[in-house]
């Protein structure tokens, strides 16, 4: 088997987190600005509150993101990237290539989102 180009995928790694990091900061600015925009107008009480909820969700799933990001930097770091944390079988390229800080294989990443879908091994974040 040829060895995978481990560079290429920290590259994408890197700009991901940078990304990641970036949006994490402009939450954090934008939750500062709602909570001062209800003080002035308690009218829009309800739509910031619905529009916050939605910024809360984005936020947890860009931290998510984040920390699948480092795992695998980190997975690079110990030689261990590329392959399925849960069954240890090289993850697909193509998978690779639309997520790269994926740590599950196709399968098992379907059997984690079957899982989360019915609300067993919700907030689980592996870790490496
Ligand atoms: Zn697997």
């Amino acid at each position: 088997m040829k060895p995978m180009d481990v560079q290429h995928y920290k590259e994408l790694l890197l700009k991901r987190q940078e990304e990641l990091m970036e949006e994490a900061a402009r939450f954090e600015q934008e939750a500062r600005n709602s909570r001062v925009a209800e003080v002035e107008d308690p009218i829009d009480v309800v739509t910031s509150d619905e529009s916050k909820s939605a910024n809360f969700h984005l936020r947890d799933v860009a931290a998510r993101t984040l920390q699948q990001v480092r795992a695998a930097l980190q997975r690079i770091n110990d030689g261990s990237y590329g392959f399925c944390i849960e069954c240890g079988r090289p993850i697909e390229r193509m998978r690779l290539e639309a997520v790269p800080w994926t740590p599950f294989c196709l399968e098992d990443q379907e059997k984690h989102d079957q899982a989360e879908a019915a609300g067993e091994g919700a907030n689980v974040i592996p870790t490496a």
